[in-house]
């Protein structure tokens, strides 16, 4: 946390894409201060809290960082904002993204790509800067995507907590390059209304955070039922309560095999043997487990995900919001003109997956096929909890934040959504998984690795969790 403190904001990181009016700003700084005067304080009076910019807000740009949404304002405001208001929380802005919360690395995003703050942390060697001045102008390290703008505002401080989403990763791994927590709690425990889909069935409203016990707290500001989302549990599992006096003697945790990959680095390796290690000396028990289904996960995530993309993305034609290009002829031409225009590569790209993957001909053997493998994958999580392991242990990410210039390159970029593989497992089974920055790479930026445990087990997640820390 010093270097978080003494983090030098030199340049405009580029986490921020709007600001909030003053005048709502100051309406929700009256409200905090009046309830703290009465003395009846609510959980998080006064905070400060970003939303990624996929957070719909009444009258306020909302634009998934696309071209296609730079005018949209929605006239509805998404239940995770209004639960943040409602206990008292300060919403300073929204936060970059890449578009459509589609990568890893928030560099695809019409306002340009995030930069990480560690860039200009002081390292632990006391060096003055990890980067030398040239090099800071024409390259840096990026923030993880996602929603990396909500992580880097967490990490330069501009707010105490920020909301990303977290389809496949998108909250935990900015966490991990920025040295944050990043929680993905089990699906259906945070409503989804007003946050714009990606892929429904795995989409979770995602929590950054400096500490554990922010993440808590957040958490229970806004998790429970909503009647706008049919897909919320009914039943009440909040307060989620960190047990400071956890017995970790008692705890069963599990190393998956298959999480083994190529391309893991040394040092993150290292950290996850030390951990397993650390656990271990405080008498847990930790075994290594097999999920083999895990091997699939990249491959089941991305048909399935841009399956359901290219049913999602069927609304963006031009017609009732969002950018209108082309001539008004014909509807098919100004269909394709606004697309065309309104939407990035990436976007493009799997819109156009996804209505392969669904042609007739292919429904069995991409989609259906897929839906089968989510099912393997999400039984494996179910047997490993069932033979008593109580969580999971893996990276976050192969590596720390990795260079600009070495993420944009084709290649490495396919090789850094390998990474996935660690994060996209939980959304397929809908289960709980925090990112915890636990160590700094050589060259001073954080590393961090990922616990998992069984449908709503966050108390029991976060408890572990904080006795890492
Ligand atoms: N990197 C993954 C993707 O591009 C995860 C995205 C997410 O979680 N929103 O789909």
């Amino acid at each position: 946390d010093m270097c978080h403190r003494r983090l030098k904001e030199t340049t405009n990181l580029n986490y921020m894409v709007h600001n909030i009016p003053s005048q709502l700003l100051h309406k929700h700084a009256r409200i905090a201060e009046q309830s703290y005067v009465k003395g009846s304080s609510k959980a998080l009076d006064g905070i400060p809290v970003a939303f990624k910019d996929n957070f719909c807000m009444r009258n306020i740009p909302t634009t998934c960082a696309s071209r296609m949404l730079l005018n949209y304002k929605p006239p509805y405001t998404a239940t995770m904002v209004e639960k943040v208001a409602q206990a008292g929380g300060i919403i300073v802005g929204k936060t970059n993204m890449d578009e459509f919360a589609m990568g890893s690395g928030s560099v695809d995003s019409c306002y340009g790509p995030v930069v990480n703050p560690w860039n200009f942390a002081l390292n632990l060697q006391g060096q003055e800067s990890i980067l030398d001045e040239e090099s800071s102008l024409s390259d840096w390290f990026i923030s993880g995507g996602s929603s990396g703008g909500s992580a880097a505002a967490v990490a330069a401080g501009a707010c105490l907590a920020a909301f990303g989403s977290d389809t496949g990763g998108s909250t935990r791994n900015p966490a991990s390059y920025c040295g944050l927590v990043g929680l993905k709690a089990t699906y259906g425990l945070l409503s989804r209304h007003g946050m714009i889909p990606l892929v429904n069935s795995m989409d979770v409203p995602g929590i950054v955070t400096k500490t554990v016990e922010d993440s808590a707290i957040l958490l229970n500001a806004v998790a429970g039922h909503d009647v706008r989302d049919s897909t919320t549990v009914q039943e009440k599992y909040a307060p989620f309560e960190i047990d400071d006096t956890f017995d970790v003697s008692k705890v069963y945790v599990g190393i998956p095999r298959e999480f083994h990959t190529p391309g893991l680095s040394p040092e993150v390796l290292k950290l996850w043997k030390a951990t397993a290690d650390a656990l271990e000396q405080a008498g847990a028990k930790v075994a290594e487990v097999s999920m083999p289904h895990a091997k699939h996960c990249l491959n089941c995530y991305h048909v399935l995900c841009c399956c359901e993309v290219a049913s999602n993305f069927s609304r963006y034609t031009g017609i009732e919001f969002g950018l209108r290009c082309g001539s008004e002829e014909s509807t098919e031409d100004l269909y394709a003109e606004s697309r065309h225009h309104g939407f990035n590569d990436v976007v493009r790209g799997r819109i156009l997956a996804g209505n392969f993957f669904l042609l007739r001909r292919n429904f069995d053997r991409f989609f259906l096929k897929a839906q089968r493998i989510r099912r393997l994958i999400s039984n494996d999580f179910k047997a490993v909890f069932s033979s008593g392991i109580h969580f999971l242990l893996t990276p976050t990410t192969l590596t720390d934040a990795p260079s600009f210039s070495w993420f944009s390159q084709k290649d490495n970029r396919t090789r850094s959504a390998e990474q996935d593989i660690f994060t996209t497992a939980a959304n397929m089974a809908g289960t709980p998984a925090v990112s915890l920055p636990l160590s700094n790479s050589q060259r001073g930026l954080p590393l961090s690795l990922q616990l998992m445990g069984p449908h709503f087990s966050e108390s029991r997640l976060l408890s572990l969790a904080y006795w890492l820390e």
